[in-house]
């Protein structure tokens, strides 16, 4: 007997759609977006009418991502959008989409994810926590369905990849994901040429926002967490916008004895003003941070996770402290 997997569900989920419509979860990184990029372009070669969107809140998307060419992205619902099936890319949880006309019973959902964590918010779903990232299922999907890796997919898809792996360098990165990266390059993605994109075609300000949380780390418990924070005034001062402190928590990863990695940043919008937003990284994998967020309102993976809180700073540090604590 043959087992239907999640993956032959949604496949064929896909290739029975005529007209699509992908979204990802708000402030994307780079799984998410390789991710929306590499099913459009995974679509359109099968001939189907598929279309990205994005809120309008969403831009100018981060820096180091705008060379993607995700032009033909929307930023409104479209006309049609009941007669279209809509796929969700690396999104753990509706809420994650801040949008609410995704959220009618009418339209049927698609969750094509890597959360450990996700709340299976669709009519059909690909949760799979063993994948490296939401790219990596795009890539088995694509060859599931018989599609050709271009050149655009693979260096859509490789983005996702070598982000979500930190570069290779997280335990989620396993031999798949190297046999993945093999195959993306095989169809022609450069990873020095996405390395100097992503990595090194920052605005300078991000490396004086990074001086700043530097300048001022700090560590709790004898080290076993180790922290910074961001305020108003930094970001401010230097030029940046949110996006710019992404990346500076792997920095703290590297000291001696690091078990917890934390980043506290002030928010910048008005309307968020006196709300913190916070990165957390399990360094060694020993804890899991992902329940300390999901504790305090947020979510993410094992290793990987966040939460937006109103707590001062000395009250938040504690309540990690504590919670770190007691899972060592
Ligand atoms: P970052 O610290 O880079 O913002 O987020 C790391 C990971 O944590 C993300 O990939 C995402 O999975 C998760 N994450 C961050 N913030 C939130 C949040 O507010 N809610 C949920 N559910 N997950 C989050
Ligand atoms: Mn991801």
């Amino acid at each position: 007997m043959s087992v239907i997997t999640e993956l032959d569900q949604v496949a064929d989920e896909l290739r029975d759609a005529g007209r699509l419509l992908l979204t990802t979860h708000e402030n994307p990184d780079g799984d998410a977006l390789g991710s929306l990029l590499g099913m459009y372009l995974v679509l359109s070669q099968l001939g189907k009418d598929a279309a990205m969107f994005l809120g309008a809140a969403e831009f100018p998307l981060p820096y180091e991502y705008r060379y993607l060419p995700l032009d033909g992205v929307m930023n409104e619902p479209p006309d049609d959008l009941e007669e279209r099936l809509v796929v969700f890319l690396d999104c753990g949880n509706i809420d994650r989409m801040p949008v609410d006309f995704l959220r009618d019973d009418r339209i049927r959902i698609v969750n094509i994810d890597h959360h450990h964590d996700n709340t299976r918010f669709g009519e059909v779903n690909l949760v799979d926590p063993s994948a490296s990232c939401t790219a990596e299922l795009v890539w088995r999907l694509a060859h599931e369905l018989g599609a050709e890796i271009t050149r655009p997919m693979a260096e859509a898809l490789y983005v996702g990849l070598v982000t979500d792996t930190g570069r290779f360098m997280y335990r989620n990165t396993g031999a798949e994901a190297h046999l993945m990266a093999a195959d993306l390059i095989e169809a022609g993605a450069s990873p020095n040429e996405v390395n100097r994109q992503v990595f090194e075609s920052l605005p300078f300000r991000r490396l004086e926002l990074l001086a700043r949380a530097l300048a001022r780390v700090y560590r709790l418990d004898g080290g076993a967490i180790t922290a910074t924070h961001l305020t108003r005034e930094d970001f401010v001062e230097t030029g940046s916008d949110e996006h710019d402190s992404e990346g500076i928590v792997d920095h703290l990863r590297s000291a001696e004895g690091t078990v917890v990695a934390v980043l506290v940043r002030e928010l910048l919008a008005e309307d968020r003003a006196g709300l913190r937003k916070v990165s957390l990284r399990s360094v060694d994998g020993r804890v899991d941070v992902s329940r300390i967020a999901r504790g305090l309102g947020g979510g993410g993976h094992f290793q990987a996770a966040g939460f937006t809180t109103g707590l001062p700073l000395p009250e938040l540090l504690e309540r990690v402290r504590v919670e770190v604590g007691e899972q060592l």
